[in-house]
């Protein structure tokens, strides 16, 4: 009898203590092409940990929030991902070795539709000088996005920059005067010409100048793999280089660049893949 309530002792007292590799992740129950979504990763210690996901990882940072230790990552699809599953990964390094966990979700595909527009032509049939000055300007950009911030500076829920309608929606594959472009990388937002643009997240102003294509233009790195970007603004009001806070004023709605009127172009992306915004929005109308 003694012996066997000393048994149960031990098994009670095992049971309390976390198993060795608590090692847990979080998902949505489904993915969707063209989207990014959270996972949450729970460790049972501080450790670096890196969330795979088909070619992409990102190293994140698992910290004691609320009496555990967890951390998270945005894992994003590009628009034209056409498996019908996605495995996710967290990979824990610790002293006493390796940890991995993964799991695999369905994913849903959506269709994106089609847009014609007419445009001058001098935006369709470019000249030597426009063309040259935008494979400089793309190749600035390229660049920047192979040197972002590690830490992440975003929360999950994304400020909605200006409060107007979508007139253009993510990943509309765009036809200008009958030739077809590169679908649409973010979101176009009305808006009246100076309306105050608000920064997504808190982050750092890597690229704030004017382009053939995006007229004046604001890129933020917020950390951990995600960019924000803001097109086609009347003014700019931050600096490349500077700090700016989620919510802080960081530019005014214009019609600068290869637009029909005023409005702002919004894109996100996230591990080097553009993703519609909307659904990361805190509000989503
Ligand atoms: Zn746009």
């Amino acid at each position: 009898m003694i012996r066997r309530v000393v048994l149960l002792i031990c098994f009670v007292l095992l049971s309390a203590v976390p198993a060795l590799g608590a090692l847990r992740i979080d998902l949505p129950e489904s993915a969707m092409n063209g989207r990014a979504f959270l996972v949450t990763v729970h460790a049972d210690a501080q450790a670096p940990v890196k969330v795979t996901w088909g070619d992409k990882n990102i190293s994140i940072s698992v910290v004691k929030t609320d009496n555990e230790y967890k951390g998270v990552a945005l894992v994003s699809l590009p628009r034209d991902f056409a498996k019908k599953t996605l495995q996710i990964s967290a990979v824990e390094e610790t002293p006493a070795g390796v940890n991995t966990v993964s799991r695999t979700i369905p994913v849903e595909h959506k269709k994106y539709r089609e847009q014609h527009l007419k445009v001058d032509r001098k935006y369709v049939e470019l000249s030597k000088k426009s063309l040259d000055r935008h494979y400089a300007e793309r190749a600035t950009v390229r660049s920047m996005m192979e040197s972002l911030a590690a830490e992440r500076m975003w929360d999950a829920d994304f400020l909605r920059p200006i409060p107007g309608g979508i007139s253009s929606e993510f990943g509309v594959q765009r036809f200008f005067n009958g030739k077809p472009r590169q679908p649409h990388s973010g979101i176009d937002l009305r808006g009246k010409k100076g309306t105050p643009i608000k920064a997504c997240a808190d982050g750092m102003v890597r690229i704030a100048i004017p382009h053939f294509f995006s007229g004046q233009s604001i890129y933020i790195d917020h950390g951990q793999g995600v960019v924000s970007m803001y097109f086609h603004m009347s003014k700019v009001l931050v600096r490349e280089g500077e700090t700016v806070k989620k919510g802080q004023v960081i530019g005014k709605v214009g019609a600068t660049g290869r637009v029909t009127g005023p409005h702002l172009h919004f894109g996100l992306n996230v591990s080097g893949v553009a993703v519609d915004p909307i659904p990361l929005f805190s509000e989503k109308k």
